[in-house]
């Protein structure tokens, strides 16, 4: 009885305009989360260690503390009547501290899972959704048995920390398996070894969702990395629909059967037999869905706060095709140099960061155009990006 009482209150729990948003994390995810919820008439609070980060520029007020300082996220917590957080490595008594004196939609269950690979893989298997053959492996004899079962290629991955391709070592001979464990135990975390899939797209689906039940999808992403560092996203991907069809469904299903309050992005493969695997899930708006901010009806981070508001989601309409294009440090200057000659169907993003450094986000370019591949072009024309095939 207590508990339905809590399920239907927090059911009921709409949080309307003019209360006040808490950020766990300052970086660009949150600023569009606030740009968005502001618009709409919401205050934000970021916590964030760096003075004057990108989210804290676009808040009321900024609390500088490190994601590990409880104080910090208490205070967070009496600021705010909702807090939602913009990346997975939420400390876990952080995460108790929130939940115990705000209001935290996203709760923790979801973090857990998708702090640690192999719980994801794990979860995801247990939906019956596919994910790349893996194992987990306790020493370098353990690995070289895996990679005997598994086959050659494989990646050995470790399963907490690892981003844009760091803690990962793709394996092309058994006799590397000694070198590879050796370099990625020094993570100190648990690792897993997967089969290569040799993908022919790497595809992305953000779902959302909210705590009345509703869930809705947004129109999948065809992903292109350099260095393992997204550089594209395309949009309508160029798969055959019934494929994007099954990556929608995919991550609903993901959505709803995990009880994901909020957004979470779905990464997969596309094999050559049209084949999806899951690879990682993140819960919370993604690089991958920044195009939906200029070509969709909702934006990923509107339908975010939508979401842990508990209002009614909005429309996830491909308005047009879209390509999104990242802006790293080396890019910076010169799309500063042209930002005055930018053609009209390129919408600028910058994140407002302080510091500029070779490989870090600083913004990105929503290229709208008739055809994912006329946009392509008016990016290739800029001559700001290495030429690269897609
Ligand atoms: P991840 O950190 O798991 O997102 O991996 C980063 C990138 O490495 C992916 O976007 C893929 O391009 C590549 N990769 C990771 N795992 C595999 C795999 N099992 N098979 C093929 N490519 C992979």
């Amino acid at each position: 009885m207590m508990q339905q009482r809590a399920e239907l209150r927090q059911r009921n729990n709409v949080i309307r305009p003019g209360a006040t948003i808490g950020l766990l994390g300052g970086g660009q995810l949150g600023r569009m989360i606030a740009l968005a919820g502001r618009a709409m008439g919401y205050r934000f609070v970021t916590l964030d260690p760096t003075v004057d980060s990108p989210s804290g520029q676009v808040s009321d007020r900024q609390v500088v503390a490190a994601f590990t300082d409880v104080a910090g996220a208490r205070e967070l917590a009496q600021a705010s009547d909702v807090i939602t957080y913009e990346f997975e490595n939420v400390d876990a008594d952080v995460a108790k501290t929130l939940e115990s004196s705000s209001y935290v939609p996203q709760g923790s269950r979801l973090l857990r899972i998708t702090q640690n690979r192999i719980r994801e893989k794990r979860t995801i298997q247990e939906l019956g959704i596919p994910v790349a053959p893996f194992r987990v492996v306790a020493d370098a004899d353990e690995l070289r048995q895996a990679v005997r079962e598994l086959g050659l290629p494989a990646v050995l991955k470790t399963a907490t920390g690892g981003y844009d391709g760091k803690g990962q070592w793709v394996l092309r001979s058994e006799a590397e398996c000694g070198q590879a464990f050796a370099a990625l135990a020094e993570w100190g975390t648990e690792l897993i070894v997967e089969t290569f899939i040799p993908f022919v797209k790497e595809l992305s689906v953000i779902a959302a969702r909210n705590p009345a039940g509703e869930c809705v999808t947004y129109p999948a992403a065809e992903n292109v990395h350099v260095d393992n560092i997204l550089h594209l996203s395309i949009v309508p991907a160029r798969a055959a629909d019934d494929v994007l069809a099954k990556a929608e469904e995919i991550a609903r299903r993901i959505a709803e059967q995990l009880d994901v309050i909020g957004l979470i992005a779905v990464e997969m493969f596309l094999a050559s037999d049209g084949e999806l695997y899951v690879n990682e899930l993140a819960p919370r708006p993604h690089n991958s869905g920044h195009y939906t901010m200029d070509a969709c009806v909702t934006s990923q981070f509107e339908q975010h706060v939508r979401a842990i508001c508990n209002l009614p989601l909005g429309s996830t309409r491909l308005l047009s095709p879209a390509v999104m294009v990242n802006i790293l440090g080396e890019h910076l200057k010169p799309v500063l140099e042209k930002v005055d000659v930018l053609p009209s169907s390129c919408k600028l993003h910058l994140y407002g960061k302080q510091e500029s450094k070779p490989k870090r986000k600083m913004g990105h370019i929503n290229v709208l155009a008739k055809t994912p591949e006329q946009a392509l072009a008016i990016i290739d024309e800029l001559g700001i990006w290495g030429k690269v095939e897609v």
